[in-house]
């Protein structure tokens, strides 16, 4: 396996080729006006309550309406900024709520893969991951009638650019672009030593577009900017400058956002024992996903409207990273 990066002149990775154009390119000289940047927007169409029972109490819950009513919030947004992304549907949401998914490619955003059931990679072996990415694909493609070709690993889960049979995997079960590596040291999900900009995985099954998420280089310390936690904590101004910054450099990033987030009211869980309820990592859960929450539409609202962003099947069909 190798990789190959565009220009990325901030990235310390290794790379075994020059550096070429790709969709990170900055704007070639002497062809005048550069296009505005295009960013990739992407939703990991996952059911928090579901998600954070089976952490919690180790068992398993239906999936919840909520995830269907928290998408309608992010759906209407982003119809309303005439936008549209990349939805990485877990396979329990389109079991349980099949008309959502098909209603989401309806609107015209892309579908991509996020597994069965939510399960890290580090919890699988090879042939299961194959397995669960043949069986997620089919059934997305069968629901939408369309083909599926981007995905996610839930968590970020891929754990270092020589996870090769992960990339290899990928591309044996039809896949062609991912969005699962996090440039960022310290973090139980980061790869610091990846590239910051789309970059392609060459495997002995094909190739993979990578489309890493969006980092920010402040000083000595690289912070993950791409949503999530940090996004939210993160002052508005500064993630306006982040953005801004990634545009004068033609850097394409990925975003991302969850329904929770969208979520009107109090997210918490029905239904545990005082020792679930009590556990810290149920408080510490509470905690990190309702603090600032509130305010995450508005915020996203006002860096959309102010950018380009698109689903990364059309970044990569239009401009693809060679
Ligand atoms: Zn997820």
């Amino acid at each position: 396996m190798s990789y190959d990066s565009g220009s990325s002149p901030t990235s310390d990775a290794p790379v075994d080729q020059a550096p070429v154009p790709s969709a990170s390119a900055g704007p070639a000289p002497g062809r005048g006006p550069a296009a505005p940047t295009r960013h990739a927007l992407t939703v990991d169409l996952e059911d928090w309550h579901q998600l954070s029972y089976s952490h919690v109490t180790r068992g398993s819950c239906e999936t919840t309406a909520n995830v269907v009513t928290d998408t309608h919030h992010i759906l209407d947004l982003l119809a309303e900024l005439d936008l549209r992304a990349t939805f990485f549907v877990v396979g329990l949401v389109a079991t349980a709520f099949p008309d959502l998914v098909r209603e989401v490619a309806a609107a015209g955003h892309e579908i991509g893969g996020h597994t069965c059931d939510h399960q890290t990679l580090y919890s699988m072996t090879p042939a299961e991951l194959k397995a669960d990415l043949e069986r997620s694909r089919r059934q997305l493609q069968d629901l939408t009638g369309q083909p599926v070709i981007s995905f996610r690993a839930p968590a970020f889960s891929v754990g270092s650019m020589a996870n090769e049979s992960f990339f290899e995997t990928l591309a044996e079960a039809g896949f062609e672009c991912d969005s699962s590596v996090f440039p960022v040291a310290g973090l139980r999900y980061g790869i610091p030593d990846a590239p910051r900009y789309p970059f392609v995985v060459q495997t002995a099954s094909g190739p993979i577009h990578e489309f890493p998420l969006a980092t920010w280089d402040l000083g000595r310390y690289r912070l993950p900017v791409a949503g999530g936690t940090c996004f939210r904590f993160l002052p508005s101004i500064f993630l306006e400058h982040v953005v801004g910054d990634l545009d004068a450099g033609g850097h394409t990033a990925t975003f991302y956002f969850h329904p929770y987030e969208f979520h009107h009211g109090l997210l918490h869980l029905s239904g545990l024992t005082w020792h679930d309820r009590l556990q810290t990592m149920y408080v510490k859960r509470l905690v990190m996903h309702n603090l600032f929450t509130g305010s995450v539409g508005e915020r996203w609202g006002s860096l959309l409207a102010g950018h380009r962003f698109l689903p990364i099947g059309d970044l990569h069909r239009d401009e693809p990273i060679t």
